[in-house]
């Protein structure tokens, strides 16, 4: 297959693809997503199959207006109002009891449906020409999310019918995800809006255990996503858990060949292996915007062990150690 290559002044020609049943990769605020008619069975199997992405691994719906919210699920809850003022349009997927026009590629037969309303100048307008629209990120399964337009085009080139060019991601990681189908709101990814953030507005969110920690075998995961294999490189990624001292002695006294490390700026003088600065260590949105790229160049740069430095688990740091954590298949070293 031919894939087009589109610029924002294209959008007609991205919603003819879709209205006909075709996949478009657009740009958003959180990474690039991967969009067909979230109301067509048959379109939205091409994404998975396009993306390699496991049957049962539900995709977000997305909306252009936070009052389109309400034809697709069965019932809008006070908190989900609460949210969806406070942090829509923006990088907040909410979860909540699906309506029956949802198909059940869709939401891979649960019987919830996750729904966002992007900020994204593209996306909305996207959407608005032809909602509302299912995209998971716009990466092969398994591998890092695309920040750029060149990790979609090394990701899906041949494989869909067009990409969107609307340069870098803001956030650079996947949007926050709350659930508010159960007894208690629950945070099932963290991103761009913050837990703290959250709990600001509707009081308590507990943070499901998959976030931080690796889900037991044979447990149910609340968000299917959680169980998979994610954001890897093919370079083994060790977080490794300490002070700024430890984390530079510890890479220097492992710098073998092919040894190299993900860093803060203020680690760049003191480290003696190849290295990609993240950002300053108090700047977790710097971290949260570069981390997939970082993971994708210690592949292009054939880097065997990436060493990354733990970040504190608030705020938006807590997303970077969701990504990162995964990315090492939860291998830390404790110092
Ligand atoms: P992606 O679109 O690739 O960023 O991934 C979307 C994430 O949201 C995945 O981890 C999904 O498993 C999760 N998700 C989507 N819909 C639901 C749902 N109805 N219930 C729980 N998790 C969901
Ligand atoms: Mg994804």
């Amino acid at each position: 297959m031919e894939t087009k290559l589109l610029n924002a002044s294209q959008l007609d020609v991205a919603a003819h693809i879709i209205k006909n049943g075709g996949v478009v990769a657009m740009p958003t605020e959180t990474v690039y997503g991967l969009a067909a008619n979230a109301l067509n069975g048959a379109a939205v199997e091409k994404i998975f199959a396009a993306k390699g992405r496991p049957a049962d691994n539900p995709l977000i719906v997305h909306i252009s207006e936070p009052s389109q919210l309400d034809s697709l699920v069965s019932e809008v809850p006070q908190k989900a109002r609460m949210l969806s003022d406070a942090f829509w349009p923006g990088p907040l997927t909410i979860i909540l009891p699906r309506s029956d026009v949802i198909p059940q590629q869709v939401s891979a037969g649960l019987d919830t449906v996750a729904v966002r309303c992007p900020s994204h100048p593209i996306a909305r307008e996207l959407i608005r020409l032809s909602y509302p629209l299912a995209a998971p990120s716009a990466n092969l399964s398994g591998s890092p999310s695309p920040t750029t337009v060149q990790h979609v085009i090394d990701d899906m080139n041949g494989r869909i019918d067009a990409i969107i060019d609307g340069g870098d991601c803001a956030v650079g990681v996947e949007s926050t995800v709350i659930t508010l189908a159960g007894d208690v709101p629950r945070l099932l990814r963290p991103g761009g809006i913050t837990h703290e953030q959250l709990e600001a507005v509707i009081g308590t969110v507990e943070v499901d255990k998959a976030v931080v920690n690796p889900l037991p075998e044979g447990a149910q995961a609340a968000s299917p996503g959680m169980k998979y294999k994610h954001y890897s490189p093919k370079a083994d990624v060790i977080l490794i858990n300490g002070t700024e001292q430890q984390f530079i002695d510890y890479v220097n006294s492992h710098s073998a060949d092919g040894t190299a490390a993900l860093c803060c700026s203020e680690d760049v003088g003191a480290l003696r292996v190849p290295y990609e600065v993240l950002g300053d260590i108090d700047d977790m949105s710097e971290h949260a915007r570069k981390l997939f790229s970082a993971l994708r160049k210690a592949d292009e740069r054939g880097w065997r062990t990436v060493y990354a430095r733990c970040p504190e688990k608030s705020g938006v740091g807590l997303a970077v150690y969701n990504r990162m954590v995964r990315a090492a298949g939860f291998e830390i070293i404790e110092l």
